[in-house]
């Protein structure tokens, strides 16, 4: 007999957007023996070609909206720029995972370091900046230099600017649409860190090893876990974390993202409510991959080991590396150990995430090591 409100294989699964996660999401709820239905105008998302089924339609299209609430069991999102009122229709039919009041949380920069702060965690100091008169208080209040980040639809560095005085600041606004911002100190960075965790519909967290992150141009480049952290540093991360999950009564899996400073401070960057790019080393290296972990707290299962199985570096793949061609992935598959996984996009554009590599070894120096080397090597031109 099953447990109530528990979703069991042969159910239809829905997935609100069709990009990388999505088709991980995809595949893993396929190989546990979901039906799995995914929503995305595109023709030819990555998730999409993989799918039972495909709804190609907008976010807020009424008809796919009912279509998914008919036909699925329980349905999770991709992405955070989902719009609420497209959770909201979804959830008076079924779960919706997370809740779209916590995925809320994650969509506005400005509501999220505000959520943050009111729990009581660090942040780098910021300011809200709805309209051009907050920027002469925030300028004062912030050490110089600072970052304007608009407080929606900006990842991986896109929509900030860095701002070193107050007419660099009106410059900025101005340039970035005069849309709500944060104006945030820039933090010496020691290190960047990042807590994966899922937390299940009865509450039980499961949470994985703290990856140590390099971002290039803003943009992930490695994940290394274990990572050389400071000793009580990944412990504390693991606790804000939790704090931030048990708060939000999260039903789901959850990245929180940290800047550990030059002088010994660590501050949530940013969250998200969905697996993690930062994430993606536990889909070769630890006993339930971020994914299937997502599946499981999707469908009201027990949460599965999160226990790393090797040492491993995550090598992120951006379309830079394609330049006019395939690079050429024998350079990875000569190596036993590293794992390549490649998201199925069609057109790889520079600062595009194409794909990722895992590279396992008997420690992380080694798997960083030979990480690095296969960057090189398939960057290199002839
Ligand atoms: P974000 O899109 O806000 O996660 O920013 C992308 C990357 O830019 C981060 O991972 C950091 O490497 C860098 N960054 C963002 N905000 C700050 C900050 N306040 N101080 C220093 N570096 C930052």
């Amino acid at each position: 007999m099953s447990a109530v409100g528990v979703i069991l294989p042969g159910a239809t699964l829905g997935v609100l957007g069709g990009g990388q996660l999505g088709r991980m999401f995809t595949l893993a709820a396929r190989t546990l023996g979901y039906r799995v239905l995914v929503l995305d105008p595109d023709p030819n998302s990555p998730a999409g070609s993989v799918a039972d089924v495909h709804l190609r339609a907008d976010y807020t299209d009424p008809h796919a909206l009912a279509r998914m609430g008919a036909e699925c069991a329980a349905v999770t999102t991709e992405w955070e720029n989902v719009p609420a009122s497209t959770l909201d229709a979804l959830a008076a039919h079924c779960p919706v995972r997370p809740s779209a009041a916590a995925v809320a949380v994650a969509r506005d920069r400005i509501r999220e370091k505000t959520f943050v702060r009111d729990l009581g965690l660090a942040t780098a100091p910021f300011f809200a900046i709805r309209r051009e008169d907050d920027l002469d208080a925030a300028v004062s209040g912030l050490r110089l230099p600072a970052l304007l980040k608009t407080a929606t639809l900006g990842y991986d560095g896109k929509g900030q600017l860095p701002v070193d005085n107050l007419e660099h600041a009106h410059a900025a606004f101005a340039q970035l649409g005069e849309r709500p911002c944060v104006l945030e100190e820039k933090v010496k960075l020691a290190q960047e860190l990042s807590v994966v965790l899922a937390r299940g519909a009865d509450g039980d967290i499961a949470v994985y090893p703290v990856g140590e992150n390099v971002h290039r141009n803003g943009i992930l480049h490695t994940t290394r876990v274990p990572g050389c952290i400071a000793a009580g540093v990944a412990e504390l991360a693991i606790g804000m974390a939790r704090r931030v999950a048990e708060a939000l009564d999260y039903v789901g899996v959850l990245a929180v993202e940290f800047f550990f400073t030059t002088d010994g401070e660590l501050l949530i960057n940013e969250k998200a409510p969905r697996p993690h790019n930062s994430g993606h080393y536990t889909l070769d290296a630890c006993a339930t991959s971020q994914i299937e972990q997502q599946v499981r707290a999707l469908c009201g299962l027990p949460l599965g080991s999160t226990r790393l199985l090797s040492p491993v570096t995550m090598l992120n793949l951006l379309g830079d590396v394609w330049g006019d061609s395939q690079p050429d992935w024998q350079q990875v598959f000569a190596h036993a150990e590293a794992k390549l996984h490649l998201y199925g996009k069609h057109h790889a554009r520079p600062g595009r995430k194409m794909g990722h590599i895992n590279v396992l070894s008997e420690n992380a120096d080694a798997s960083y090591e030979l990480a690095t080397e296969l960057f090189a090597q398939l960057s290199r031109r002839y």
